[in-house]
């Protein structure tokens, strides 16, 4: 038991701590982290061991456990979140040159991974109502040459599972899932990892969940898992036989401990922005000119963003909005805006018409400060300024 004068010196810090954080700017995310001394405690085992990486004891532990919260049957622990797309896709060996089907409203990751597996991304339009892939305009754009779909779960929304896994049986394309967003997210009782040929997540120290930099792939044929151990391992088979053009997109341990620790706390960090989300739910849906997304009813919310469209009936403008909260030190996102399909790097190389509403949403969409230690009067003040907006 710590005596009164260290209780009072423990208060001190706290409302010191307190008044800095008053201050500090705020960001659209922060960190989960486990107690120091948590983390601390769970990596000594690692100085008598000496074993930091290549697939170690809790790199194979952390896949275990993951594979009982994803609830899903196969997956494979990546470095990060892009590399376990690059790899998922490389994993299917498509020919050079084929075309998949994809959306440009995502960070830039999931066109990149596409590009780098020396494939063409086809730009697909997105449905207003949650910022998935519209799969009533996929069928318009398959070709010969298509070879697979690769659709985002953006802000872990559901994109429509059933229908694109028929468009896909019926031209007999894979489709890998970019769920980097949808950690947790269950759809139909399942796991949302069970659908498609395979779906990504990412751990980024930005995301839902994280293992400071980290990713999975998931998936249920078994041939998949041996693939891609390969290829996140150089392609090496055994010592003097390379099998692949592999990379190097192995989880280290230090990275896999930090997981398994906030694997721990899951429960708490979700139960935290569920009641910061609704809060905003409940403040902002009544407000002239702002929109939010609609829910599929069968899916469960992660938590994991805030967005808000911006419609012309409101006050002022996205980009307005987003000067407004940054002057008052919040910073907001604009995710995603530009599309990936204009950006700089792809020089005009790929089609990009036809894609009205994700250029719609890219213009209206902001995302929102949402974590599990925002405090809730930062948030009323976010509530009050968008409110009030230029009148405050
Ligand atoms: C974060 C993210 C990725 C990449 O994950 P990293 O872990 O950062 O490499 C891919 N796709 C989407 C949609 C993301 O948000």
């Amino acid at each position: 038991m710590p005596v009164n004068s260290e209780i009072s010196v423990v208060h001190e810090i706290k409302s010191l701590k307190g008044k800095i954080m008053q201050e500090e700017k705020i960001l659209v995310t922060r960190s989960s982290m486990p107690a120091y001394e948590e983390y601390i405690e769970a990596i000594k085992p690692l100085w008598s061991s000496h074993w930091l990486t290549n697939m170690g004891k809790y790199h194979r532990e952390l896949e275990e456990q993951l594979k009982g919260y994803l609830d899903v049957p196969e997956l494979s622990l990546m470095v990060n979140g892009h590399m376990a797309l690059e790899l998922a896709i490389q994993a299917f060996d498509f020919p050079e040159g084929g075309e998949v089907i994809t959306t440009p409203f995502t960070f830039i990751s999931t066109t990149h991974a596409i590009v780098r597996n020396h494939l063409k991304p086809v730009f697909c339009d997105i449905k207003l109502c949650d910022g998935t892939i519209d799969e009533t305009k996929i069928e318009d754009l398959i070709t010969e040459h298509t070879v697979a779909i690769v659709p985002v779960h953006v802000y872990g929304h559901v994109c429509n599972v059933e229908k694109i896994q028929e468009i896909a049986d019926k031209y007999n394309l894979k489709v890998i899932y970019d769920a980097a967003h949808a950690f947790g997210v269950k759809y139909a009782g399942k796991g949302i990892g069970n659908w498609g040929d395979a779906s990504i997540f990412s751990f980024h120290a930005t995301k839902v969940y994280n293992t400071i930099e980290g990713g999975a792939v998931a998936f249920e044929d078994h041939k998949i898992y041996e693939k891609l151990y390969n290829l996140k391992n150089f392609g090496i088979h055994g010592e003097e036989l390379v099998t692949d053009v592999g990379a190097n997109a192995k989880m280290n341990e230090f990275a896999a401990i930090m997981g398994l620790c906030n694997l721990k706390h899951i429960e708490n960090v979700l139960e935290e922005r569920k009641q910061r989300f609704e809060l905003y739910r409940n403040r902002l849906r009544d407000i002239e000119g702002i929109r939010l997304f609609k829910k599929n009813s069968e899916a469960s919310d992660n938590y994991a963003y805030f967005p808000i469209i911006v419609e012309e009936k409101y006050q002022m403008s996205r980009d307005e909005l987003y000067d407004l909260l940054r002057e008052n030190d919040i910073y907001s996102r604009k995710y995603f805006y530009p599309l990936t399909s204009d950006q700089a790097c792809f020089k005009n190389k790929y089609k990009k018409d036809r894609l009205d509403c994700a250029r719609e949403l890219a213009k209206k969409v902001l995302v929102l400060p949402l974590y599990a230690e925002l405090e809730i009067e930062r948030l009323e003040q976010i509530l009050a300024l968008i409110a009030k907006g230029m009148d405050d």
